[in-house]
């Protein structure tokens, strides 16, 4: 197989294989478990769904996700190995940007791969890193998955957790926390349980964010509230559902012509 560095950046897929790339050196590091790499295979499957680019209904989450940060008081950014293997700096500039501490928070606890994530995020400069010490627990959660810290995810009152399971998406909602999500299945019980879906590749969605979140940094709180009122997350994610449909009619054309007669 050629190296990666082998893989032109005119080729189709470079952007794809890239990703796949960072998440594969990810798990040689130990920051990204072996279950990361089935993630990244399923997020790929979706992005593949909707053309590999930001739709309009991703977009307008991603906006109302910048207005919900920045109206935040305690907000936390929560980090996985799969977060941190793909965006790392881009997580620790949105957490700067916004004055918000980051939480490691991944499903396989183990405290080796804690300490690994929460040093390479010290690498890419964040300042408050939580998740080595957690003192609190999440209810409803087993032992492991329920860590959380005080000050951190436990207190926060609006939570950014990219890729993250359902079950604790779900905790942290019953917490009465605001939870935003970036997650490329639109029909994961993450994708529907959260307050704000961003059906998004990561590595789009944080500059994105960053972005937007540079953009209203100056805006009035009525108007961050606005965006917020009008934002209706159910119908976001049918219509992330029919960019699918769409794609997938759109595509099917040159098919069609390609197949013998
Ligand atoms: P749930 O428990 O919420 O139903 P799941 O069990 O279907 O989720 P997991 O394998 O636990 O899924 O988590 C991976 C999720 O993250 C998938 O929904 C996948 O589409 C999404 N995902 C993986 N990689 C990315 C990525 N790079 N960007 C955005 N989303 C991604
Ligand atoms: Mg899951």
């Amino acid at each position: 197989m050629p190296a990666l560095s082998d893989v032109p950046p005119s080729h189709p897929r470079y952007a794809s294989l890239m990703t796949r790339e960072k998440v594969v050196e990810g798990v040689e590091r130990g920051i990204t478990g072996r279950n990361g790499l089935i993630a990244q295979g399923r997020g790929e499957a979706f992005d593949y769904l909707i053309g590999e680019r930001t739709t309009a209904a991703a977009a307008e989450a991603e906006r109302a996700a910048a207005a919900m940060l920045l109206l935040a008081e305690r907000p936390v950014l929560s980090v996985n190995g799969n977060a941190a293997a793909l965006v790392p700096g881009e997580m620790v500039s949105l957490a700067k940007r916004i004055g918000a501490p980051l939480e490691v928070n991944i499903f396989y606890r183990t405290e080796e791969r804690v300490r690994r994530i929460a040093d390479h995020l010290r690498s890419f400069g964040a300042e408050e890193v939580f998740g080595e010490e957690p003192d609190a627990a999440i209810p409803g959660l087993d032992h492991a998955r329920a860590k959380a810290t005080r000050g951190g995810i436990f207190d926060a009152d609006v939570v950014f957790v990219p890729l993250e399971d359902g079950d604790r998406c779900e905790a942290l909602v019953r917490m009465g926390k605001r939870v935003i999500t970036v997650d490329l299945n639109p029909l994961s019980r993450t994708a529907r349980t959260s307050t704000v879906t961003i059906v998004d590749n990561v590595v789009r969605a944080l500059p994105n964010l960053i972005s937007l979140v540079e953009e209203m940094a100056g805006w009035d709180g009525a108007d961050l509230a606005g965006i917020l009122e009008a934002y209706d997350n159910t119908a976001i994610l049918r219509r992330s559902v029919e960019e699918v449909i769409t794609h997938l009619a759109r595509s099917f054309s040159p098919l069609d012509e390609l197949s013998p007669p």
